[in-house]
């Protein structure tokens, strides 16, 4: 291989990295993809090439602790099965761009200066997307980066779908509904036209169903609203977040039940959502799986929220066209897409079984008012797209 463009998605836990070869046609495909999970306490290395087949897998030692030194292992996986590859390019995924960064944007001093600024905005996403930048600078000095963010796709939407109601003052610190999974929903609206060209020109709500979950509605393409807002906190259920709450609670926490902001910080990211109601799991395998009434109770209550939601979403578009479900829970679970279909049969959706059952890209009957779809998102490709283009390299192919 030639040269190659690698795309990181760095977490406070894992590292997903992806790596695009060029051919000799000149076209970039996907050459790898894995991750570094259990950074900072077990960590371990696993890698698939192109088609799926594993390449490698293992434990790391302790060394890698952090995005930036996780990079260091990563790195030196990528020096011995490519160690005569040029890396053309990096891509990052970014989760807040604020207001400036409407576009993916090639990391300068002065950017990463200015998205450094954001990490309050999103203090456990930010800090460990930023990290991953450092540690690219400094092995791979001279490669340029680009960061693509989670919230551009949704600028441009209007006034009162980014207002947050709160004295205006008050909002002049950044404070409005900024949206995320913006390169999730971008993938889904860039393939709709192939896809599902009946409703890519209309009104369309996705729906991100994976650990973080969201939806977001589309217009021709085009994001006009979406259930997450200032951050990755509201709207629907989560793995381990509540979605949308009175912000009355927060109050009542801190002030009567005394905890600090600290620990309802990690309330709300990291102990509420299915995991809170069931208290067994944040992962929907195991809660459909189980039988204990308070895990029954939150796949209920996540199908109820993002059932809510649709009608929020379908008000908003003045009626709806089509429905996707993607990521880890939207692409697996039938059982989940058909409580949400059918729950949403009023607005005239009519979910066909077996295309359900046999995880079809449509899933609602011909004759349905309303069509629904499943499919799957690819938020590396559109990074990597982002960063060739940019960068002004060829088209990148899955
Ligand atoms: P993220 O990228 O936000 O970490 P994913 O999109 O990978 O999340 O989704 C993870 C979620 O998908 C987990 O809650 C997991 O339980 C769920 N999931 C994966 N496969 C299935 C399945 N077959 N049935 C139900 N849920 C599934």
């Amino acid at each position: 291989m030639d040269e190659c463009a690698l795309v990181l998605n760095a977490g406070s836990s894992s590292l997903k990295f992806c790596v695009y070869r060029k051919s000799a046609a000149g076209a970039w495909s996907l050459e790898a993809g894995g991750q570094i999970e259990g950074i900072g306490t077990a960590p371990h290395f696993s890698a698939r090439d192109g088609a799926g087949n594993l390449l490698d897998k293992r434990p790391l030692d302790k060394d890698a602790l952090d995005a930036r030194t996780a990079f260091d292992s990563l790195a030196a996986w990528l020096r011995f099965r490519y160690g005569g590859a040029r890396v053309v390019g990096v891509g990052h995924r970014v989760v807040h761009g604020g207001t400036k960064f409407v576009s993916p944007t090639v990391v300068t001093a002065q950017v990463l200066d200015e998205l450094r600024q954001l990490i309050p905005l999103a203090p456990l996403h930010q800090p460990y997307n930023l990290a991953a930048i450092d540690a690219v600078s400094e092995q791979l000095p001279g490669v340029p980066q680009v960061a693509c963010f989670d919230t551009s796709f949704h600028r441009g939407q209007s006034a009162v779908a980014e207002l947050i109601p709160l004295p205006r003052e008050i909002c002049r610190s950044g404070i409005q509904r900024y949206g995320f999974h913006g390169l999730s929903y971008e993938y889904i609206a860039s393939v709709l036209p192939q896809v599902a060209p009946e409703i890519s020109g209309g009104r369309v709500i996705v729906a991100h169903l994976g650990s973080g979950a969201s939806m977001c509605a589309l217009k021709d393409g085009k994001s006009v609203d979406h259930s997450l807002g200032f951050t990755a906190l509201d709207g629907l259920c989560m793995g381990t977040r509540p979605g949308a709450l009175d912000p009355g609670v927060v109050l009542y926490l801190i002030q009567n039940l005394g905890l600090s902001a600290k620990e309802v910080e990690t309330i709300l990211y990291k102990k509420s959502g299915l995991l809170g109601i069931s208290e067994i799991s944040n992962d929907m395998r195991d809660l459909l799986g189980s039988r204990v009434p308070l895990a029954q109770l939150a796949v209920d209550y996540f199908v109820y929220r993002a059932t809510k939601e649709i009608g929020a979403l379908a008000a908003v578009l003045g009626g709806i066209d089509g429905l996707v479900f993607t990521a880890g829970i939207g692409e697996n679970s039938a059982a989940i897409r058909s409580r949400i279909c059918e729950a949403s049969a009023w607005l005239g959706v009519d979910l066909d079984r077996d295309a359900n059952a046999r995880h079809n890209s449509r899933i609602s009957r011909p004759e349905s008012r309303v069509s629904a779809w499943r499919i799957p998102t690819n938020e590396e490709l559109m990074i990597a797209r982002h960063t060739g283009q940019l960068l002004d390299l060829v088209e990148v192919h899955a």
